[in-house]
């Protein structure tokens, strides 16, 4: 049985209450996501981005792998076009925390589907292998093709298409657990 006391209190601990547990085979991975990471993204080609992520399929098959998971979404007033990219590095350290402590929770398949695009250095070198923080950069939910409107609407959170700006964003990571 798994510890989601433990796991609840690590997620709590980083300031995130704003969760949900799901199963990872519910998750909905699609073609028309990848699509659109190909084109009319400007992030394709990025180091954690198509077209350097799996197939579509493999990606579906991954999800597959794992018993438990968690849809953690993060709430941000902001511009469109001036992403909050301080806040964003520093959510991101967060959640890597914890799937750390996660893992050392004894959990060793844990992995983190990150809140967005890796922005972890101010020039990406757009490869896996030249990638310059391979031990931080995670991909996004959505360059692993998953339809994260319908998966997060599935597990009974709220998600919207963001008409105005400035206005409340939510960013959505997928933590893997097993
Ligand atoms: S760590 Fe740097 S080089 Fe690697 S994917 Fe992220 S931004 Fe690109």
């Amino acid at each position: 049985m798994i510890g989601k006391e433990k796991i609840d209190s690590i997620v709590l601990g980083k300031g995130f209450s704003d969760y949900k547990w799901i199963k990872p085979k519910d998750i909905i991975v699609a073609q028309w996501v990848r699509m659109k990471c190909t084109f009319g993204c400007k992030g394709y080609g990025s180091g954690t981005c198509p077209p350097n992520t799996p197939s579509v399929s493999d990606c579906d098959r991954f999800f597959k792998e794992y018993e438990h998971g968690l849809i953690i979404r993060l709430n941000k007033m902001a511009d469109k076009d001036e992403y909050p990219t301080d806040w964003s590095k520093e959510m991101t350290k967060k959640l890597l925390n914890i799937e750390r402590e996660v893992f050392l929770s004894g959990f060793q398949k844990v992995f983190l589907l990150n809140q967005a695009c890796c922005t972890v250095c101010k020039d990406c070198s757009n490869s896996r292998v030249d990638c310059t923080d391979k031990t931080n950069a995670r991909p996004s939910p959505e360059s692993f093709a998953v339809d994260v409107y319908q998966t997060v609407r599935n597990a009974g959170l709220d998600i919207n298409v963001v008409k105005d700006s400035p206005a409340e964003m939510s960013k959505i990571a997928i933590l893997l657990i097993e």
